[in-house]
């Protein structure tokens, strides 16, 4: 779904600083210690398992939720403090996950609704408000669609109509917050490539709460891993996939296979548990960073059997079961499969090509 350059308004955004964020539900600890610098237009996704505290980061910026009083807790947009300002001082717009337009209203009048109204003294004319919703409608590619009623839309439809209505108001800042959420596989791809386009068009700071680990890793500039009420990790795509800081980050962003071991010298490590004395070693290895043979060619394998075996889909997957009884998947290119085309109950030699090892006590 292609977005319409001649359409896209141009707006400022504001970069966002959140320092010491701590939030308390009672005794429950929503958030904890959170600092976060997010840059003046760009898309940052907050990302980690439901319950984590993700909405709650959003609501503090949105100013629907305050943060626990701290000396050095501060909410800064533009390095101006504006801990208790108000939402709507805040020239924030949000989008939740269940559409919550106005079912009496159609679709023109739903993305309109936010400029009629505003105090009299600020409301654009009409005929302001007709160009502002035709150009906005443009944008989300409804233009046609202005008359219908939102019973009469997909979902995908409903989300860009939402989206619409947020940006009505030339926010300064956009919030969404699982915006996909509730629409099936497909038309979420199809909409999360439409929203980082829509993105590298208006350029408008936007936070995007999401639990789907391909929807972050696909349309974030930046990403937050989350988990139980702490910051796990800030990085891009890149960084966050292919240099976890935890086991966590690394579990959450994608399948790990995971090998107990022993650390031998520095950063030498021996698979196994019954390895020589030293400090325990969790090391995970990705799927497609294993290596299959079908004999024993002399270099440090594991030794498996092939449960399933599945060449259906883009890459071949492979189970195993270790003679130490651990299930591993390992997946390959269908090239190289060709080479090895193992079948169910032939015995094979696995071999790490890539790992991450952590050495600290982490449970994941
Ligand atoms: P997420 O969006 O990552 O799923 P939330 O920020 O909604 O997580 O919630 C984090 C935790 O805080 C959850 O355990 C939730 O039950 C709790 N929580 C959130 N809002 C409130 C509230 N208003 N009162 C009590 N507990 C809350
Ligand atoms: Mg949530």
């Amino acid at each position: 779904m292609p977005v319409r350059s001649k359409s896209a308004p141009r707006r400022t955004s504001l970069g966002i600083e959140l320092r010491s964020i701590n939030k308390t539900f009672g005794t429950y600890s929503a958030l904890r210690d959170v600092n976060l610098d997010i840059k003046d237009g760009e898309l940052m996704a907050l990302l980690g398992p439901s319950g984590s505290g993700k909405t709650t980061l959003l609501r503090i910026i949105a100013g629907l939720e305050f943060p626990d009083a701290g000396p050095s807790a501060a909410i800064l947009f533009n390095g101006e403090q504006i801990d208790f300002a108000k939402p709507a001082q805040r020239q924030v717009g949000f989008v939740f996950q269940h559409y919550a337009l106005f079912r009496t209203m159609s679709v023109f009048e739903n993305v309109a609704f936010g400029l009629r109204v505003r105090p009299k003294k600020l409301r654009p004319s009409e005929n302001a408000i007709r160009e502002k919703v035709t150009e906005l409608l443009q944008l989300i590619q409804l233009e046609g669609l202005a008359n219908r009623y939102p019973s009469q839309l997909s979902g995908g439809q409903r989300q860009r109509v939402a989206l619409a209505r947020a940006l009505a108001i030339e926010p300064k800042i956009l919030l969404l917050d699982e915006p996909f959420g509730a629409l099936d596989a497909k038309v979420r791809q199809g909409l999360r490539r439409w929203l980082r386009k829509l993105h590298d068009e208006i350029h408008i700071t936007s936070v995007l709460v999401t639990h789907d680990q391909e929807e972050a890793l696909e349309v974030a500039d930046r990403i937050v891993v989350m988990n139980q009420a702490r910051i796990e990790q800030v990085g891009t795509p890149d960084e966050v996939f292919h240099k976890p800081a935890s086991p966590f980050v690394m579990d959450f962003l994608g399948n790990v296979n995971l090998f107990h071991g022993r650390r031998l010298q520095g950063e030498q490590v021996a698979l196994g548990k019954s390895a020589e004395d030293g400090q325990a070693a969790k090391i995970f290895v990705r799927p497609h960073d294993l290596d299959l043979d079908v004999e024993d060619k002399g270099k440090p394998a594991i030794r498996a059997a092939v449960q399933r075996v599945q060449t259906a889909g883009a890459l071949v997957k492979i189970e195993v079961l270790t003679d130490a009884g651990e299930t591993v998947n390992v997946e390959m290119p269908h090239e190289r499969f060709r080479l090895t085309p193992v079948k169910k109950d032939d015995v094979v030699f696995v071999s790490l090509r890539d790992v991450r090892v952590f050495f600290e006590d982490y449970s994941i």
